[in-house]
């Protein structure tokens, strides 16, 4: 198999031919036929996330069954999935609660060594997924199947930015009908919660982002306005498109401190602020509690868009398939495996949206 391999912080992903190893009982060999390239997997690179390397990235696949283990009962040989950034186990507490984004089997998929490089180590694969890969092992957890004509760029995107940002307007927050909204970066995901907040029936969803194609991007989306925080302030521009009061739910979709900030100070009274974007492993915000309580403001996490991906997969299928859901806007370039590094070059540089490698 060949593979794309995190060697090291702030170094390029190492393109090289691996041999896979013997895949388990529960184990499912999926042919990758397109793999989103998320900011999550620049975060490992720069090291705002901490993974050891050696380590395959691409946590945002999808692909078509080739061999099942013998005790797979989920999905089929021909079966197309979407790979799912968490395991679903179906049995533990969290998913017997109907929270399979917070299932307990985690390092059960993400501990397995997957391939052995030339060198003779071993190589795991992010997130059990390893979707920088033409084909790869992963447990049968991981795999949700779907039933979809769908292009595999535009099902890849499920995999990790579609959900988390729609899943964070949709499940997290459950935007409601009417509602006015602020986004904070317009990327795959903070574009993914601007389409939820859309197809969720928001009133206002104001995009805030300082790259002019994100914002006119946004507005394709659904955006019914758009911020340019270099223009100033972007609470004081919220402020006076709400008449003073603020927004029902304000956003956050980068992982950034002073993002953060902003997004508490542009929700108003009564209203959620959600934290979706993926902050460096050491950030802290502090917050001061007593404008919290008397304003009856909340702060909710939102890990993966809470989503429950074999309920929610097919769900965003089906928005795509009525027209209701954009994916096919959302994949700005597609490029080999052997040109991966190129996409965070333009992921750094604020060009795509995502970029697919297909
Ligand atoms: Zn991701
Ligand atoms: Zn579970």
């Amino acid at each position: 198999m060949r593979a794309a391999i995190f060697v090291g912080q702030d170094l390029d992903l190492s393109v090289e031919d691996v041999t896979s190893t013997p895949p388990g009982a529960r184990d499912v060999v999926v042919r990758i036929e397109a793999s989103g390239v998320c900011h999550s997997d620049l975060s490992v690179i720069d090291g705002k996330l901490p993974v050891g390397a050696p380590c395959i990235l691409g946590h945002e696949g999808a692909g078509t069954v080739e061999w099942t283990g013998s005790e797979v009962t989920r999905c089929n040989v021909g079966d197309r999935v979407i790979l799912s950034l968490t395991p679903v186990c179906g049995a533990c507490w969290h998913c017997l609660r109907q929270e399979t984004h917070l299932c307990e089997m985690g390092s059960g998929v993400t501990a397995v060594q997957r391939a052995v490089r030339a060198d003779g180590s071993t190589t795991g694969a992010l997130s059990g997924l390893g979707t920088f890969s033409d084909s790869i092992a992963v447990h049968e957890a991981s795999c949700i199947p779907v039933q979809t004509d769908l292009p595999a760029d535009q099902l890849s995107l499920i995999g990790c930015g579609i959900t988390t940002g729609l899943g964070a307007a949709l499940n997290t927050a459950a935007v409601h009908f009417g509602a006015t909204v602020a986004v904070i970066g317009c990327g795959g995901v903070g574009t993914s919660v601007i389409q939820g907040a859309r197809i969720a029936g928001a009133s206002q969803i104001i995009a805030i982002d300082p790259v002019e194609f994100k914002r006119s991007s946004a507005g394709h989306f659904g955006a019914t306005n758009t911020i340019d925080p270099t223009d100033g302030d972007p609470v004081q521009q919220v402020l006076a498109l709400t008449g003073g009061r603020g927004v029902d739910y304000a956003f956050e979709a980068v992982g950034a401190h002073d993002l953060i900030v902003q997004a508490i100070s542009m929700t108003r009274k009564g209203g959620t602020t959600v934290l979706v974007g993926v902050p460096h492993w050491s950030t802290t915000v502090a917050v001061p509690i007593l404008p919290l309580i008397i304003q009856d403001k909340s702060i909710k996490g939102s890990y993966y868009g809470s989503s429950r991906t074999t309920r929610d997969f097919p769900r965003f299928i089906q928005l795509v398939e009525t027209g209701r859901l954009d994916l096919g806007s959302m994949v700005s370039r597609r490029l080999s495996l052997d040109e991966i590094n190129d996409a965070f070059t333009a992921m750094k540089n604020g060009e795509v949206l995502r970029t697919v490698i297909v």
